[in-house]
């Protein structure tokens, strides 16, 4: 007797979660640890893969980064959970057919878009968003047929956090460190055969105020192929240890940052030269990069005492064959969900969804489409602990929608005519298995399939 005929899920507490990042895996862990055993959820994902950013965003040198995913498949593997990976919110799935089934929906869908620099230039070619080349180095399929020009001797990367080290470390692994590693294959034939010698990594402001995690900073040392280079004179303009908002990592930055300066050269063919105190003011070249004028900033303090940076009167310009700006992410709007424009996050409380007339009754958001994009894979853990919270107080008090109650069955039907190329878990199951095989006779984790044909090839086979 089928599923839909005699369960009618009367007793079911349903949820949709959007995104299976970090965010909506541990939102959903949280659910399944913390709630009654009637609450079910369904975890929906628009690329076949799982996982967000630890599969597409974690540099692929970072293996160990990436085995959290072994917390989340524990998650995916439970009873009370079905995945539904290929289906896109907005273009398969619209809010009105989630109100249809479910009582819940958390919105996990990250912050997907490049920040732009909005400096002269920044069209010209050879000017690159690290969101393309982290996606592209990853096997992103949004990313995999964008090309990337590495055939002159300097780079330049903008930003003062890990992702734009990730970008710096990425241009200088030699082929041995790439090919141990699940780097995308388009991405290690090109990166392993980069011209690029020198990366300069360039932040507005000083060593203090930058948002490097220690380990990232340490890591830029130990480079098989690259000197880490700073500048002395650069770090004494920032007046260090005078931010009174330096924090214990900023600090710890500053005495690392110190030590490189202190170092001797080594003689290793590439440099990778963490520069401060500088803004891109324009990108030149004709059609393409060919050089950069910054401006040399300042430090001020504002009001409440944190410093700031303010261009000088000094610029200077650096020859450069490719610029790549890593300055930030921010969110997209979903269809029907309320944006809020100026923080480029989803408009919330505490995580609960808030429109014109205020909370909006059984939605939620958590991790970077809730609080904008920053923090660790770990503080989405935390950050899900809240948007659960406020969802099991509202589960409680009967705020939640009421759908017509839905039998399991009858429920993926209808999703599976909303896209009929759902991928289930034990599809990602075989796609997994596939690219580990792949990957094992190379000594690499695994070889990522890249195309969503691919992929969907991969989850039939049995
Ligand atoms: C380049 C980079 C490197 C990083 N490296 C590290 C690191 O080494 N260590 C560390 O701790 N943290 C790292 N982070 C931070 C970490 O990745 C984030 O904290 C975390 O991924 C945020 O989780 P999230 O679930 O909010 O978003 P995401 O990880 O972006 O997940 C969002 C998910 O939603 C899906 N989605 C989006 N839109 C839709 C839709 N319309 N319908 C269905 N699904 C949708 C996406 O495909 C994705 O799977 C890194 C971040 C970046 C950008």
């Amino acid at each position: 007797m089928s599923d839909a005929t005699y369960d009618t899920g009367d007793a079911r507490v349903r949820v949709a979660i959007i995104g299976s990042g970090p965010a909506g895996s541990y939102t959903a862990g949280h659910l399944l640890r913390h709630s009654a055993p009637e609450l079910h959820i369904d975890l929906f994902e628009r690329l076949p893969t799982p996982w967000g950013l630890v599969r597409a965003g974690v540099a692929p040198d970072h293996p160990k980064i990436k085995s959290v995913d072994r917390i989340f498949e524990r998650t995916a593997e439970h009873a009370r959970l079905r995945y539904f990976g290929n289906v896109d919110f907005g273009e398969h799935l619209t809010l009105e057919h989630l109100r249809q089934h479910y009582n819940a929906i958390v919105y996990a869908v990250g912050t997907p878009v490049d920040r732009a620099m909005e400096i002269p230039g920044e069209d010209l070619d050879r000017s690159y968003a690290a969101t393309d080349f982290v996606g592209w180095y990853n096997g992103h399929p949004d990313f995999r047929d964008l090309e990337f020009d590495l055939r002159g001797e300097r780079a330049i990367v903008v930003g003062a956090g890990n992702v734009a080290l990730d970008v710096a470390r990425m241009l200088l692994l030699t082929r041995d460190e790439l090919a141990s590693t699940d780097v995308a294959d388009h991405a290690l034939e090109v990166l392993a055969a980069s011209a690029i010698k020198e990366v300069l990594v360039v932040a507005r402001r000083g060593p203090e105020q930058a948002a490097f995690t220690n380990p990232e900073l340490l890591e830029l040392g130990e480079l098989s192929a690259a000197d880490v280079v700073v500048d002395a004179a650069e770090l004494a303009l920032a007046g260090e240890g005078h931010d009174p908002g330096a924090d214990a990592t900023a600090r710890r930055n500053a005495e690392i940052l110190q030590e490189y300066a202190a170092r001797p050269l080594s003689g290793k063919p590439r440099r990778i030269v963490l520069r401060f105190l500088l803004s891109p003011l324009a990108l030149e070249g004709s059609g393409q990069v060919e050089s950069v004028t910054l401006a040399r900033n300042e430090l001020y303090a504002e009001s409440d005492g944190s410093l700031r940076a303010r261009a000088t009167d000094k610029r200077v310009t650096v020859a450069a064959h490719a610029v790549f700006r890593a300055i930030g992410y921010r969110g997209s709007a979903l269809p029907g969900v309320p944006f809020d424009q100026h923080r480029s996050v989803i408009a919330n409380e505490g995580g609960r969804v808030l429109g014109e007339e205020g909370v909006r009754p059984g939605e939620y958001v958590v991790g970077w489409a809730k609080r904008g994009p920053s923090g660790v894979i770990g503080t989405n853990k935390k950050d899900a602990n809240e948007t659960v919270d406020r969802l099991l107080e509202d589960l409680a008090a009967g705020r939640l929608l009421a759908p017509a109650p839905i039998g399991d069955a009858a429920l993926e039907a209808f999703i599976r005519e909303l896209q009929p190329a759902v991928v289930d878990y034990p599809g990602w199951a075989r796609i997994d298995r596939h690219e580990r095989q792949l990957g094992e006779s190379s000594g690499r984790p695994r070889v990522k399939l890249t195309r969503i044909a691919e992929m969907l090839d991969a989850a039939k086979q049995k």
